[in-house]
């Protein structure tokens, strides 16, 4: 399929990286489909049906039982592994801090190869186990209230460096080598757990934009959700967007994981204020492509995020035009309703809580589920739109002048 141009400056700023750049010259195949790896082998000078072998041997031992080097690929002949060492690499992306709230969310700082740093939370609850990656370093967009909208793009991750997330988790949770992540149909949750695995579930709600790095994320989800690769269920992964709504259909078609939308407001003076993308893709287009989003129905119900800010986008009349656009477009939706998270410098504060359940209510009375979300791991920095690195903590006047050149290229 040939690639969607989409007009405009902060469109995806493309830094297309195959392969995971790395100093030493090795490839990582991290990330990598096994054809591609097959490939690579070729070129190195296996002949072309043992590479595709190999291939599949590397993506079981990576993907399935965890391994990070060759020395232990005991079904690979003894002299064949470090021959793959010294061209290959099965990295992990480098953790530069690991942190754990007081409720049991963990935080880690994480570093690329061409050292950047990007985030990655886990949020253990009763059922299920979540983990929030992140698809790019930094983000183009500039939401006002997030704080990752104030750091500048650096660059997209690579698929590697997107499953590497994944990779790592399991690592540090200690999930090696259980085989597959996956749940069949018919098993249940308290089953699914019985061997005791924490991580469950996958959104992608950290840093970054994900559909302005749609290749990536595509490419990364199909390693996350093959049988061969981590087989997590595609049910369990949910992708998050400001509301690329060019995009959309794709998202579906091609990656076919649960959509969220970021909503945040339900009137265009207010949403192009807080979500500036909303100047180029208005809310009625927005929901005309959810309506439109390939799989959605009453089983895979869109996600609506909506932050509450007060005084802002939280008054009962937003939530009865929430409902009503809800029902125009006939989807089959829930609101989750995120209580705003301050970070130093924000212009906004968070609704009180009893605006909020108003709010709620008028929603839920409506037939349609609004849930409020419990902040998670706010002593540690890791609740929504926290992330950002203290390394790029950046001054109020250049925050602003970082909003008025954004907006400048949004046009
Ligand atoms: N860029 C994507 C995904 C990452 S943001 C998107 O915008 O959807 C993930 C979620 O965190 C979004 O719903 C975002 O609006 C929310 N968020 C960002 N900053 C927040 C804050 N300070 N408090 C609460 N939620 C926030
Ligand atoms: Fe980017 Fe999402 Fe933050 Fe907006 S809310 S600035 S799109 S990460």
């Amino acid at each position: 399929m040939r690639a969607m141009q989409i007009p405009g400056h902060i469109d995806p700023v493309p830094v297309p990286r195959e392969v995971t750049p790395r100093a030493d010259g090795r490839i990582d195949i991290l990330g990598l489909p096994k054809s591609r790896i097959a490939s690579l082998l070729a070129d190195a000078g296996l002949d072309t049906r043992l590479a595709k072998l190999r291939a599949k041997q590397l993506w079981h031992w990576m993907y399935h039982r965890g391994a990070a080097d060759f020395a232990g690929m005991t079904d690979i002949a003894k002299p064949m592994r470090p021959w793959l060492a010294e061209r290959f690499v099965i990295a992990r992306p480098e953790i530069v801090e690991a942190q754990q709230s007081r409720d049991g969310t963990r935080k880690w700082l994480l570093r690329t190869a061409d050292a950047h740093d990007y985030e990655m939370v886990f949020i253990p609850d009763a059922d299920r186990g979540t983990l929030c990656i992140s698809s790019q370093v930094g983000c183009t967009l500039n939401c006002r209230f997030c704080h990752t909208g104030t750091m500048r793009l650096v660059r997209n991750l690579t698929p590697g460096e997107i499953v590497g997330q994944v990779m790592l988790a399991r690592d540090s949770l200690g999930e090696w080598p259980r085989g597959r992540m996956d749940v069949p149909d018919e098993e249940t949750e308290s089953e699914y757990r019985a061997d005791g695995r924490l991580l469950t579930n996958i959104v992608l709600m950290g840093m970054g934009e994900p559909l302005y790095n749609f290749d990536n994320v595509r490419d990364a989800m199909a390693i996350v959700m093959d049988a061969e690769g981590l087989a997590l269920s595609k049910r369990r992964i949910t992708l998050s967007t400001s509301g690329v709504v060019p995009m959309m259909a794709r998202c579906g078609e091609e990656i076919g994981v649960n959509l969220a939308v970021s909503l945040h407001a339900v009137t265009k003076e207010v949403r192009d204020e807080i979500v500036p993308l909303n100047r180029k893709y208005g809310i009625e287009e927005l929901l005309q492509a959810c309506a439109d989003y390939p799989g959605a129905s009453n089983a895979r119900r869109i996600t609506f995020e909506y932050v509450m800010l007060k005084g802002r986008n939280d008054s009962d009349d937003d939530a009865r035009e929430l409902v009503r656009l809800i029902c125009k477009y006939a989807l089959a939706a829930k609101v989750n309703l995120i209580p705003f998270n301050p970070w130093d410098g924000a212009p906004y504060q968070c609704s009180d809580p009893q605006r909020i359940r108003s709010f709620s209510n008028i929603i839920f009375e409506a037939g349609i589920s609004a849930p409020v979300r419990t902040p998670r791991g706010r002593d540690i920095d890791a609740a929504c739109g926290q992330l950002k690195t203290s390394a790029h903590k950046q001054s109020r006047a250049e925050l602003d002048r970082l909003a008025e050149e954004k907006q400048l290229a949004l046009g």
